[in-house]
């Protein structure tokens, strides 16, 4: 089996209504899709956040066999391409090679140990309507409803808006809701810790990105100064960016992103790192369908930290806002029931991709 092509598409879906992070608002969702196809007319899907340009395709890619996904990692990485562009390769080798086998990637990966993955609904962003509050609280209630027994929302807009906004959602969703922050890294040191303060009465699971990305010491001043754990680095890409970070402790909670740190081949190297750091891997997902698919595979196989009788849930990033990328771009979907995930065992990634939405979206 040889690799013959490797298209790649850029998608982009306009949104209904735009929402805001900590650090800006959004109109739209984007996506980078890798399609590679091989001599025996199978293709795998993958999804990346960068450009592999073609004369790398074609020196290290076209001519070799998907079971050498490693080999064209180093290739890649070694000739200067980005870990955030080889994730989608890497993720589309996988899936090739799952459907070659027949066997799903979590198969490939080591096997899973989990059938179902619990999911935390990731929305409640800052909309743009009068009564902010209430429409939070509106769409907390209608996670509970859904059967989420875990859910996140943004924070970072400052003091007022965070501890009105996060207080009103505790209370509306009662005491055994699992529930977390992300403040996008918008907050500095001494805001974030005085704001992580002014909410630690809401019971909170997780602080995500209180502060920026990298900043090794500030998250140990952080995670030092507060009682929740503390969670970040979904932008990170490549080991040795992770590495400070988790040999250091200053997280609780690393958040790899499979389609920016390096595909399964990268994140299977960063979770170890994390695993004998004692530090928890739970993956960032925000992106198309293919990412859903590849995290859902990657997470699967990921151990309870520590085991127990009762484990600490191994919770799945479930997006729960507008992104028709998400939600219309697999004939089969990966849906939520009752807030968990079925892990599919079906060849591969276990998608099948609507190329009629594919073209809609393509730019
Ligand atoms: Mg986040």
């Amino acid at each position: 089996m040889k690799i013959t092509e490797v298209k790649t598409y850029h998608l982009r879906y306009p949104l209904r209504e735009k929402f805001a992070i900590s650090r800006g608002w959004s109109t739209s969702r984007q996506a980078q899709v890798v399609e590679i196809v091989t001599d025996n007319g199978l293709i795998g899907w993958g999804e990346g956040t960068g450009e592999v340009h073609r004369s790398a395709i074609d020196a290290h890619i076209i001519g070799r066999s998907p079971f050498d996904c490693g080999a064209i990692y180093q290739a890649l990485s070694d000739d200067g391409v980005s870990p955030k562009a080889i994730s989608g390769i890497d993720i589309a080798l996988w899936d090739l090679m799952g459907k070659a086998l027949e066997m799903p990637v979590y198969q490939l990966l080591g096997g899973k140990v989990r059938d179902k993955i619990p999911a935390y609904a990731t929305g409640l962003f800052r909309i743009d309507r009068p009564d902010v509050t209430q429409a939070l609280v509106d769409e907390a209630k209608g996670y509970v409803d859904m059967g989420f027994s875990a859910m996140k929302m943004k924070i970072g807009f400052g003091a007022d808006y965070d501890v009105k906004n996060v207080t009103a959602i505790r209370q509306a969703i009662g005491d055994d809701v699992l529930f977390a922050v992300d403040a996008n890294c918008g907050y500095d040191v001494g805001t974030a810790i005085d704001v992580g303060h002014k909410i630690a009465h809401n019971d909170l699971f997780w602080y995500e990105e209180p502060i920026p990305l990298d900043d090794v010491r500030g998250y140990l001043q952080v995670k030092g100064a507060l009682p929740m754990r503390i969670a970040g680095a979904e932008g990170l890409a490549g080991r040795w960016a992770f590495r400070e970070l988790i040999q250091q402790r200053a997280l609780d909670i690393v958040q790899p992103d499979i389609s920016i740190a390096g595909g399964f081949s990268e994140c299977r190297n960063i979770a170890v790192m994390a695993s004998a750091n004692y530090v928890r891997v739970l993956p960032h997902m925000w992106g198309s369908h293919i990412r859903l698919a590849a995290t859902v595979h990657w997470q699967a196989t990921i151990p309870d930290a520590p085991d127990a009788l009762n484990p600490i849930p191994s919770l799945f990033e479930y997006d729960m806002t507008e992104n028709g990328l998400r939600t219309e771009l697999a004939v089969n979907p990966i849906r939520a029931v009752d807030g968990e995930l079925p892990v599919p065992d079906v060849p591969g990634l276990g998608i099948e991709i609507d190329r009629d939405v594919l073209e809609k979206y393509a730019v």
